[in-house]
């Protein structure tokens, strides 16, 4: 029954890819004029009310003011008249591959399943995503050149990077299980060894490499400072960028010390101190917060927008157990030290962003059953502005800094030249940031995203199981 499964679904998979290629990459070669909008540039400027914007081959030709662009002849006009438009968004930190939304693990790593997660970040807005320490580099590899080749119908763009940790350290208990399988983190002892691994790391032309600096309570081996010295020092030599998994005070000070360009998580349980505020200032590192991991599952909420694209039995699931996810229980009663983790948010996350650390997008999707692709995104911004963002600051966060991280020169922002990597909404997040789930339309490399179809296709995979 299963190898019956599998064979459909390579099949299914072959169509896909068939279909993709017949189509074009680049958007319609007819220019096309979307007026009427409020523009939210994603740099952080006030909107451009009535705003008008001129796509053509995928990208961005011509924005501004309404009746202030030189428009072409023959170009379709689109009527966007009360809409908001917004640059995609991109999601710095998932782990792609896993979930299967009825199993989760090794067993579902396939290109199609990378696919349907990358179409989920896609079908809520997010234009670009990257799978941080646990994707099996060939694999990975192989995908991304499949999918700039145009193999693939549309989703979000892929990104990854390897992981690095101590043998039989690194990733938590759940992801590790997968992880191990695939060979997806190389494991080092020494600075030799760490130095070698980033070597061949940078001989396939990757950008960025995870480690994880943690021995989770004192239960894991943990990477050493000279290990993570050496990796560190390495991947600057090649200009490669490195995110460290710290989550202890002394540990976010020690790699962003040694020069970590990103930190994941926030420091949990104690508060920051002077000496950490001074050196995050002097050193500016980008930060994925992943904050929503901790937090009861989205689909607590009873938000439809989260729900949507999850199975319905996944959903009931969750609702039923107290204990879906390791990290947080899920629909049951409130942890008992919910209270005190969110008064450690509450004091910790605003000197974070005081201290002019570089916010951006992550949310640690994919890393266990439940906690998902794509909605998890705009958990993580409503939870910002509830600490005290203001939206306007966690759109950036969401679009311009995580293009500039990732070095993604034609994202981030609306601007001439970029792709047209655009989500049209209902309502304006900037005057409620939970605005962002009136999603009306998402358009990738100025083509609309046939969400209805994504839609009927995971619901039906729910039923149909
Ligand atoms: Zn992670």
């Amino acid at each position: 029954m299963r190898v019956i499964k599998m064979l459909t679904r390579g099949v299914v998979f072959g169509l896909l890819i068939f279909v993709a290629v017949q189509s074009q990459v680049r958007g319609p070669s007819t220019a096309a004029l979307y007026e009427g909008a409020r523009l939210i540039v994603g740099d952080g400027t006030a909107p451009v009310e009535s705003g008008a914007f001129i796509v053509q081959d995928g990208r961005i030709r011509g924005i501004g003011k309404g009746g202030a662009l030189t428009v072409p002849a023959g170009a379709t006009r689109v009527d966007l008249a009360g809409k908001t438009v917004m640059p995609a968004w991109i999601n710095v930190h998932v782990h792609i591959g896993y979930e299967g939304y009825t199993t989760w693990g090794a067993e579902n790593y396939t290109p199609a399943n990378v696919l349907d997660h990358l179409q989920r970040e896609a079908f809520y807005g997010v234009g670009a995503t990257q799978s941080v320490g646990s994707s099996p580099t060939d694999q990975a590899v192989q995908f991304q050149r499949d999918q700039q080749a145009g193999r693939f119908p549309a989703a979000s763009r892929f990104f990854f990077m390897p992981g690095m940790a101590p043998p039989n350290g690194g990733p938590d208990a759940v992801l590790l299980k997968a992880t191990s399988v695939l060979h997806a983190v190389h494991e080092v002892s020494t600075g030799d060894e760490a130095r070698r691994a980033v070597r061949s790391m940078a001989d396939r032309h990757l950008r960025s490499v995870k480690i994880w600096v943690d021995d989770r309570r004192g239960t894991y081996p943990k990477m050493t400072p000279e290990v993570y010295n050496a990796i560190i020092d390495e991947a600057h030599t090649h200009k490669m960028i490195v995110h460290a998994h710290a989550t202890t005070l002394a540990d976010q000070k020690a790699v962003v010390r040694a020069g970590a360009d990103v930190l994941v998580h926030m420091v949990q349980g104690e508060k920051l101190d002077d000496e950490y505020l001074a050196l995050l200032r002097e050193k500016k590192p980008y930060w994925a917060t992943v904050i929503g991991l901790g937090d009861r599952s989205e689909v607590c909420d009873n938000d439809p927008f989260v729900d949507q694209a999850v199975p319905d039995r996944v959903v009931a699931a969750i609702r039923a157990t107290s204990e879906a996810r390791p990290l947080a229980p899920s629909c049951g009663p409130r942890p008992a030290n919910a209270a005190v983790r969110e008064e450690m948010l509450a004091n910790n996350f605003p000197k974070m962003i005081a201290a002019g650390v570089r916010l951006v997008l992550g949310t640690d999707a994919g890393i266990h059953a439940g906690h998902t692709f794509g909605s998890a995104d705009h958990h993580e911004l409503a939870r910002w502005v509830q600490l005290g963002l203001t939206p306007a600051q966690a759109i950036v966060a969401a679009t311009r800094t995580p293009a500039e991280l990732l070095d993604i020169k034609d994202m981030g922002t609306l601007a001439a030249g970029k792709s047209a990597d655009f989500v049209v909404l209902n309502a304006n997040p900037l005057e409620n940031i939970r605005n962002t789930r009136q999603i009306d339309r998402v358009y990738l490399r100025g083509i609309m995203l046939d969400r209805r179809a994504l839609l009927a296709r995971w619901k039906k995979a729910s039923t149909s199981q």
